[in-house]
């Protein structure tokens, strides 16, 4: 550690009482991890960098579309242009607005195989992501190692979050077997989402985050939080404690970390498919020249987009494939196999 010069441009928050300057050196050391680079995550990326968390790293599979920009305050037109994947872009963007912190974007889907290890050397996990799927695997991998992670979620005007506390609150699996959650059966897809109610949910992650990070958090003050914010209207409960029986934080049974929940083909919203095929590396160089024949085909480092008359393929180096233009996983997988391999 060096002297307190170091902690000058973070003056404001070492003259706020709750963090100080014992706090801002422990948000300097601090080793964070945001899952999903959308809206949710761009906003608490943004934030905790500006706050000076000393070790970011970003998970995310998806790469920058126009329709991205109304919320997604990290990317530009120009990433979108160029189809950067969202880690790449979000790790340049932070890169440019705090220098002193390491952040490390990692283009990839959270799966059971990797989670792990994309995860392992981190305190806290915040929830950036889309889907239940993923986050029933943040859950599960946070219990199994006893670290906090912040759920988040927000569809159309309505948001809700909760810090989840291993051993202090209930997980993810307590809540929702209690009752569905509003917003599960929906997504931004199907009813759109508005920014104020992306950047209120980031908001209350952001501060839980910094809360645990410099030990101010406390099971008495801890909330679980919803909010409308087109009908105006906010609600703020105590979080609920963990459930007598949960299979998560009872029995610790991870059954998403075992993998058995989890489907090689998933519906990834916005009319498309994704198809990820594990152990598989794509050779993007190869199937740029391969490609070209059947359509226009686009690519940067870190992806290759081929368009055909009425499907956009998407093919990352990984081995996944997202194809846009279909909701059929079947007509996905068959297009899959027709131009990549089956
Ligand atoms: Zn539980």
């Amino acid at each position: 550690m060096g002297n307190s010069d170091d902690l000058a441009k973070y003056s404001r928050q070492v003259l706020f009482a709750g963090i100080g300057e014992a706090g801002q050196r422990r948000l300097v050391a601090a080793r964070v991890a945001i899952v999903g680079c959308g809206a949710l995550g761009s906003a608490q990326a943004n934030a905790l960098v500006r706050a000076g968390v000393g070790h970011l790293r970003i998970v995310d599979r998806d790469f920058v579309e126009e329709s991205n920009l109304q919320r997604q305050m990290l990317f530009d037109e120009a990433d979108a242009r160029e189809a950067l994947p969202k880690a790449v872009a979000a790790e340049q963007k932070l890169k440019s607005i705090n220098s002193s912190v390491e952040v490390r974007g990692v283009v990839a889907d959270l799966t059971p195989e990797n989670a792990e290890e994309l995860l392992e050397e981190t305190e806290l996990m915040l929830d950036g992501t889309d889907n239940f799927e993923t986050r029933h695997l943040i859950n599960d991998l946070a219990v199994k190692t006893g670290r906090p992670w912040i759920y988040g979620a927000v569809v159309g005007s309505y948001g809700v979050a909760m810090a989840v506390v291993p051993g202090r609150t209930a997980c993810l699996s307590c809540l929702l077997e209690d009752r569905r959650e509003a917003g599960v059966e929906e997504t931004c897809d199907t009813v759109g989402v508005i920014s104020p109610a992306v950047n209120w949910v980031a908001a209350f992650q952001v501060s839980q985050a910094l809360q645990l990070l410099v030990g101010s958090w406390t099971l008495e003050t801890a909330r679980l939080v919803r909010a409308d914010l087109w009908r105006n209207e906010f609600h703020s409960s105590p979080a609920p404690l963990p459930r007598a029986g949960c299979r998560t934080c009872a029995r610790r049974e991870f059954v998403h970390l075992a993998g058995e929940a989890r489907p090689q083909i998933t519906l990834c919203g916005r009319n498309s498919v994704q198809i990820h095929e594990r152990g598989r590396r794509l050779d993007l160089d190869g199937l740029r020249q391969r490609l070209a024949a059947h359509g226009e085909v686009r690519n940067n480092p870190y992806l290759l987009r081929l368009r055909l008359p009425e499907h956009e393929l998407t093919l990352f180096a990984d081995g996944r494939a997202i194809i846009r233009g279909t909701t059929d996983p079947a007509l996905a997988r068959t297009i899959y196999a027709r131009f990549v391999g089956s």
